[in-house]
């Protein structure tokens, strides 16, 4: 019979299958056996709303048969069974969506050194192909339910497949797995082993929430004859007996205390397809009015898709231990969207619907409570470990600053405390609360400055007045900051200010009749600065802010430079938002007597010039494009001859 052909990713998966070099091999039958546990949830939860099906719970088991004769290790469950259309789709592609990474590198991967390739399939759960790093031959034996017929998938690996018809009493799935000949260092023959598997199991699968069941040999007491006299003494004898290996209590059932650090990263990284261990773990338990057990993740990266709107939050919910719903999006709020895990409540009823479990009080009972859990354990990293929350910032910070804006404020109390900025002080980062502690008695705001880096935002020439007085300035370089400071608007009484605030240090009467004074005896001047500029400024001042530098763009009423760029960049219906810009001049620079000076001696052209110059600079600085590059050039070298 012709073999049907792996599609061509599912191929070259295969091929790194076979050929893997991967030292821990023995994961295929963690793959299998969940596999096998997802076909039982799927069977069990139609079993709950369809009286057909006629099974309950503890019908539900996957069996494992070595047999040594053979050279075989059958996995065998009476789950939920493939149809045909479903074995081909299922086991003749890569099925996975947790794969797509894997995927995308085997995509680009011709060349790749095989060495990284090994690395992925460690990384990954890769699923029913991972079979074949211990078989040369596999078998699925499949019957649907609902279905009569029963089929038959064989695959020796890449040459491709056959689909035959075959018997199969029972509703489920056999996996057959004929197990490859011993090499030098590959000893296979121990995955016919019973207590080797056993181990296995205990290891990788523990909590699978149905019994996993072998046949063991087990030293037992003889029973003691009946006519057993005085001197009898215990016989013992080898039997061999059904056992379920698995302790089936799913992890966040079990206490805190009994389960390791290791437990829960496993569990982790099976359960959500992640390679990497979780950045934090939390787990808890409420007894009372509602009653839950939750076991949450913090990852520590972002998933490929989170932000995207293919991204879906949600916790997997359980009810007693059976999965009801698999992302459950209103246990998250949207700023905790990250956090992936599983909430267990019997409080729920096993068919409840997803409209009406959405409007139940519990659900938001959890939520809430959840939400508190997650934010006291950023808190603790927060403040026990910065380097660690750092990765989590890096990661996941843009979320969070986005829920201090997002539904007009509401979660500013609850977020704002987890916030980080670059700041003058400090470099990397700090807190609002560290901002805080750090004030000098006599600041009257909490400073921040705009821009797109922070070594260009630190160099604004309006900070440096600020940084004079030992002010401590916030960094600001994404483009939601400057929303989180309107959100927030002050900070425990002090209001944040801009340092390109024209009021950013209240002056001294000394200082503010000496600016008056500069700005009365130059108005024909600035006039002319305003007039030359055109529509490109709304006005020209003297400023207050600057220090040594001789020019800066600021912005009067609502809309900052920074705003400006972003409602400029993000989709508006082609109406232009812009901010009215004012250039500010620093009347004690040379530059500014220069310009006075050809003004003065009645030489416009030279000192209209001198203006556009300065005008230039000034959207330099600011890191906005200059309308007309040329022109700008073509000035300056004029001026240079
Ligand atoms: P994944 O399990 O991540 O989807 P796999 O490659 O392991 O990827 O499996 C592909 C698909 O094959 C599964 O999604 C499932 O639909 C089907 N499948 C695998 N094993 C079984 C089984 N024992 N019973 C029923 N369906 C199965």
């Amino acid at each position: 019979m012709a073999k049907k052909q792996f599609k061509a990713e599912s191929k070259r998966l295969l091929d790194l299958m076979i050929n893997s070099i991967y030292t821990h091999k023995e994961i295929f039958l963690r793959e299998i056996l969940s596999n096998a546990s997802d076909a039982l949830d799927k069977l069990a939860y139609l079993a709950l709303t369809d009286d057909k099906v006629g099974m309950s719970r503890k019908d539900f088991q996957i069996t494992i048969v070595p047999d040594k004769e053979a050279r075989t290790l059958t996995v065998s469950d009476n789950g939920i069974g493939m149809t045909r259309e479903e074995l081909e789709n299922n086991l003749g592609t890569i099925a996975k969506s947790g794969s797509r990474q894997f995927k995308e590198d085997l995509a680009g991967g011709e060349n790749d050194k095989a060495a990284s390739k090994v690395d992925i399939i460690g990384q990954f759960g890769v699923g029913f192909y991972s079979a074949f790093m211990v078989s040369d031959l596999v078998t699925v034996r499949t019957r649907a339910y609902g279905s009569d017929e029963a089929w038959c998938w064989e695959s020796s690996g890449a040459d491709g497949y056959t689909v035959t018809p075959c018997d199969k009493e029972t509703v489920g799935t056999d996996i057959v797995m004929k197990l490859k000949a011993d090499t030098e260092e590959e000893n296979y023959t121990r995955y016919l082993e019973p207590h080797r598997l056993e181990e296995l199991v205990k290891k990788y699968s523990d909590y699978i929430r149905y019994p996993i069941r072998m046949e063991l040999e087990d030293y037992r007491e003889k029973p003691k004859p009946a006519d057993a006299g005085e001197d009898y003494k215990p016989e013992w004898e080898m039997v061999k007996e059904w056992q379920t290996v698995n302790s089936m209590v799913p992890i966040w059932q079990r206490q805190k205390s009994k389960v390791k650090t290791e437990d829960y990263n496993n569990f982790y990284k099976e359960k959500f397809s992640d390679w990497q261990d979780p950045l934090a773990v939390i787990h808890t338990s409420a007894e009372g009015a509602v009653q839950y057990k939750a076991l949450l993740y913090i990852p520590a990266k972002a998933p490929y898709d989170f932000y995207t709107r293919e991204f879906q939050k949600g916790l997997q919910l359980y009810s007693s231990g059976v999965l009801i719903m698999d992302k459950c999006a209103d246990l998250l709020p949207d700023h905790f969207r990250f956090v992936r895990g599983v909430v267990d409540s019997p409080d729920f009823s096993l068919n409840i619907s997803r409209e009406v479990l959405q409007h139940t009080s519990q659900l938001r009972v959890i939520a809430t409570n959840l939400e508190k859990k997650i934010k006291a354990e950023l808190l603790k990293l927060l403040k026990s470990d910065r380097e660690k929350y750092r990765a989590f910032w890096k990661e996941f910070g843009m979320q969070l600053k986005y829920g201090v804006v997002n539904d007009y404020g509401r979660h500013k109390e609850l977020l704002q405390d987890l916030l980080l900025f670059p700041s003058s002080a400090e470099g990397e980062d700090t807190t609002l609360e560290e901002y805080q502690s750090r004030m000098k008695d006599d600041q009257p705001y909490v400073y921040y400055a705009q821009g797109e880096q922070v070594d260009q935002v630190a160099r604004l020439p309006q900070a440096e007045r600020i940084l004079d007085k030992g002010y401590e300035i916030l960094y600001f370089t994404d483009e939601v900051d400057e929303f989180i400071v309107q959100t927030l608007g002050e900070l425990n009484g002090k209001p944040f200010k801009s340092v390109s605030d024209e009021d950013a240090l209240p002056q001294t009467d000394e200082e503010k009749a000496r600016t008056e004074k500069q700005a009365e005896e130059n108005k024909p001047l600035l006039d002319f600065v305003k007039e030359t500029l055109g529509d490109k400024i709304v006005a020209a001042r003297i400023s207050r802010i600057l220090k040594s530098g001789t020019v800066c763009m600021t912005t009067d009423g609502p809309v900052s430079l920074e705003m400006e760029k972003y409602f400029n960049r993000i989709e508006r219906n082609g109406e232009q938002i812009q901010s009215q810009r004012v250039l500010e001049l620093n009347a004690d620079a040379p530059a500014f007597a220069a310009l006075k000076a050809a003004w003065d001696k009645g030489d416009k052209e030279l000192a209209a010039k001198y203006v556009k110059v300065l005008y230039g600079q000034a959207l330099l600085i600011a890191n906005l494009p200059l309308e007309d590059p040329a022109e700008y050039a073509e000035l300056v070298c004029s001026l240079m001859k």
